[in-house]
């Protein structure tokens, strides 16, 4: 895009600032990645089959490496542009607690599942930013939509992220307090 407003939420021009902010940052799609192939089967295993879609709608942040899915770039610039907000909180939470530290605070309370504290934390953190890019790019309006509190609620509740936080009315505590500051702010 060349006129400057059009570039507030390009997802390329945000990546680019990204990489100046974290040099060593890599960008991989998940289909040619033989990582991330067996990433899925494990998910696939230790959800029992509830997380099948990981190759296909799920962004993922490992240390300073950003995996994209199936299909990335058929999603639209805004899509891709509140997606990347929530993955530059992981990219902060892995400079910040370091790639082993990061590392076990997000997986190890994978067994038994359920209840994983560390991961609920770091991934609301990152919920949290959705909104607020979400609000940010479509407006309040579209923070408050009904349709984004389910989905991130099922994130929460589901085997998506290995039922992490299985209580539908504390994920909608946290939602309605991320909401209250956006609303409250200028
Ligand atoms: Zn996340």
């Amino acid at each position: 895009m060349s006129d400057g407003d059009g570039d507030v939420f390009d997802p390329d021009v945000y990546l680019d600032a990204l990489q100046v902010s974290f040099p060593r940052l890599r960008v991989v799609h998940k289909e040619r990645d033989a990582f991330s192939a067996l990433v899925h089967r494990a998910l696939l295993v230790v959800t029992f089959g509830a997380q099948r879609r990981y190759l296909d709608d799920y962004v993922t942040t490992i240390g300073q490496t950003l995996y994209l899915p199936r299909g990335w770039d058929t999603r639209s610039a805004k899509s891709r542009y509140v997606t990347l907000r929530h993955e530059a909180v992981h990219l902060r939470q892995f400079a910040r607690l370091g790639l082993l530290g990061a590392s076990l605070l997000y997986l190890l309370p994978v067994l038994p599942l359920g209840l994983a504290w560390g991961r609920a934390r770091l991934e609301w953190e990152a919920y949290a930013e959705t909104f607020r890019a979400t609000a940010e790019v479509h407006g309040r309006e579209a923070a408050h939509a009904p349709a984004l509190r389910a989905h991130v609620r099922r994130q929460f509740t589901s085997g998506a992220y290995g039922w992490m936080w299985p209580f539908p009315q504390v994920v909608d505590r946290w939602i309605d307090g991320v909401l209250a500051e956006i609303d409250g702010e200028g």
